[in-house]
């Protein structure tokens, strides 16, 4: 064996090392992105149950019970929250490793506030045109699944199809690629959409105030329950803003909140249903 050749193989050794050693890395992130995923899950949706069985008259569709599908739903999300943890894991794993195209800015308290909001605000315009898109004939069929939820409860959160979670959720990916995000700021803001998501799908409605409607970009629980129980309306995420803009909020959804505000109950709240 030359010199050159011995010199060839220790280099591929080391490559091969280097590599297994990120594979490794990426492993770990992706585990621990999995596992607190799916703990905030059962955590937060169980605090919520809690508090909703004492305010029946809160729940927005009350004749309906989008309780009979939670088993399938937990048994969905789990499996979507595959995917999620992996858009999440990949970005943080790149954002730390310094695979970017741009420097995360240094975090600092201006920094911070200033890239939470960029982040909110192009994540809210990545979702509202996403699903827009995903509600279109071609891509309706990866997204009808999470529609099966017509009133939707804090388990129906991330009962998705994988590609239907993969386009959404592949934000955490991308956005620190092209965006200076300081990673504790993608995290902290998944953390606010995960909250946020879970209370959006809960069915029953606590935070009507003149800051959930006009001329307010804050939207509260109606906002996403119109979207399941009506599908045509209300794609945004975190704001109202886009679907004022493009035409599909829904028409009564400012008099809706309006109502709620003034009187604390769904329409027939507290009356007894079907199911
Ligand atoms: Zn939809
Ligand atoms: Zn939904």
């Amino acid at each position: 064996m030359g010199a050159s050749q011995g010199r060839q193989r220790v280099q591929s050794a080391g490559v091969t090392w280097v590599m297994a050693t990120a594979v490794l890395d990426f492993l770990l992130f992706y585990a621990a992105a999995y596992g607190i995923n799916v703990f905030l899950y059962f955590a937060t949706n169980l605090a919520l149950v809690a508090l909703q069985s004492r305010h029946p008259e809160r729940r927005i569709q009350q004749g309906r019970r989008g309780e009979t599908r939670m088993w399938r739903e937990i048994r969905q999300s789990l499996l979507s929250l595959t995917v999620t943890a992996g858009c999440i894991a990949a970005g943080v794993f790149a954002s730390v490793k310094g695979l970017t195209f741009v420097e995360p800015l240094p975090l600092t308290w201006w920094s911070a506030a200033l890239m939470l909001l960029v982040s909110m605000i192009a994540f809210d315009a990545w979702f509202y045109w996403g699903h827009r898109l995903m509600h279109t004939p071609w891509l309706y069929r990866f997204h009808a699944k999470h529609h099966r939820s017509v009133a939707p409860t804090v388990w129906s959160t991330y009962s998705d199809d994988l590609v239907d979670a993969f386009v959404m959720q592949s934000y955490y990916l991308w956005a620190v690629f092209i965006l200076p995000i300081p990673v504790e700021i993608l995290i902290l803001h998944r953390l606010l959409d995960h909250f946020n998501g879970t209370i959006g799908h809960s069915g029953f409605e606590f935070y009507a105030s003149r800051l959930s409607r006009m001329p307010s970009p804050m939207v509260c629980v109606t906002f996403h329950d119109q979207h399941h129980s009506r599908f045509r309306y209300n794609y945004a995420n975190f704001f109202s803003f886009w679907d004022r803009v493009g035409g599909t909020l829904h028409p009564e959804y400012d008099a809706e909140v309006r109502r709620f505000e003034t009187t604390g109950r769904a329409r027939n709240g507290g009356k007894s249903s079907e199911s």
